[in-house]
């Protein structure tokens, strides 16, 4: 069994970026902009606003974050997506799920500016990632096709069983995993709560994404020898022995899984960092966007 190593593939990705900003820079361009939109003070949101913030800074882009109190209004939030859309110092920018209840998460997307959206939500790049067209792709399931390709896994005539079906991270990995181009060509079947005897299908599978946020669901009786494992589930477990209270589960049994299978991530160490690092490469494209953009002005 070969451990797929999320960090080891951030920090290559975060060194290939990194030299990708000093070119720019020696060329007399600024550096790249990610701002992060923090609405409320969720514990896990702050943990991730964070570690994306650090990671941008490492690869030598300048990176914000905005904190707004979580009584703020949707309008008051649309008027400052509205404000980055603007803003010709801001390349991308991401606004950090959960939000509060009244503000409805998918208006916010949409206001945001397609060739901003470097988190892949707005309709536009949904629609255009499903006719296979250049867009910006939600950062977890690029996250997953770039680890495979990047440890030279195989999609092409696989059959690949996806397990949860949310906008985020189930369906776009369903649809990048079936596109006709490298990373996709595979079969693709997309199970869910609704899903009767998901077993038949998890033990047919030679690729499984496990996406549906329920610690250590997939066990060892349901993938077959030889399967590669993408846990993407993170699940903070209350945990007094550890100093935060919590540990992490992923939404695989590792211990029971791992002796089976041929790949697997890890949780912490897999998909997380691998969403970080799509959210990073995102952000260059956007910068190289608006460059493109601008010397076509010129
Ligand atoms: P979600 O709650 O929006 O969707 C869960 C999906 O799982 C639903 O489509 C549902 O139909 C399906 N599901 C629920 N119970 C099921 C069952 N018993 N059998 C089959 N399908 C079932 O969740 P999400 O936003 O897609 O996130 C899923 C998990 O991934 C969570 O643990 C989340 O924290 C994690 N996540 C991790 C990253 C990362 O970077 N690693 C990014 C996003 C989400």
């Amino acid at each position: 069994m070969t451990l797929l190593d999320g960090k080891k593939i951030l920090t290559e990705i975060r060194e290939e970026l990194s030299i990708k900003v000093q070119q720019y820079i020696a060329q007399g361009h600024r550096a790249p902009c990610l701002v992060a939109v923090l609405v409320g003070n969720d514990g896990a949101s702050q943990t991730y606003v964070s570690s994306k913030e650090k990671n941008s800074a490492s690869c030598g882009y300048q990176s914000r974050i905005l904190r707004f109190d979580e009584s703020m209004s949707e309008e008051e939030l649309l008027n400052e997506i509205e404000k980055l859309n603007q803003d010709d110092t801001v390349d991308g920018f991401i606004v950090q799920s959960p939000l509060p209840s009244h503000i409805s998460a998918q208006r916010i997307f949409d206001a945001i500016d397609p060739n901003k959206d470097v988190d892949g939500f707005n309709t536009i790049n949904t629609g255009k990632l499903t006719k296979g067209m250049d867009c910006f792709v939600p950062a977890t399931p690029l996250g997953i096709i770039e680890l495979l390709k990047r440890y030279q896994i195989e999609t092409s005539g696989k059959h690949c069983v996806v397990i949860g079906r949310s906008d985020i991270v189930g369906r776009p990995m369903s649809i990048l995993l079936s596109l006709p181009k490298a990373g996709g060509n595979a079969t693709v079947t997309l199970c869910h709560s609704r899903t009767q005897n998901l077993k038949q299908f998890t033990l047919q599978a030679d690729i499984v994404v496990a996406a549906l946020g329920k610690p250590e669901f997939l066990t060892g009786d349901m993938v077959k020898e030889g399967a590669i494992v993408i846990d993407v589930g993170i699940t903070r477990i209350d945990d007094p022995s550890k100093k935060s209270g919590f540990r992490l589960s992923g939404d695989v049994k590792f211990d029971e899984v791992a002796i089976k299978c041929s790949y697997i991530t890890p949780v912490p160490g897999g998909v997380g960092l691998m969403t970080i690092a799509s959210l990073l490469q995102n952000t260059m494209k956007a910068y190289e966007l608006k460059l493109g953009n601008n010397s076509k002005k010129n």
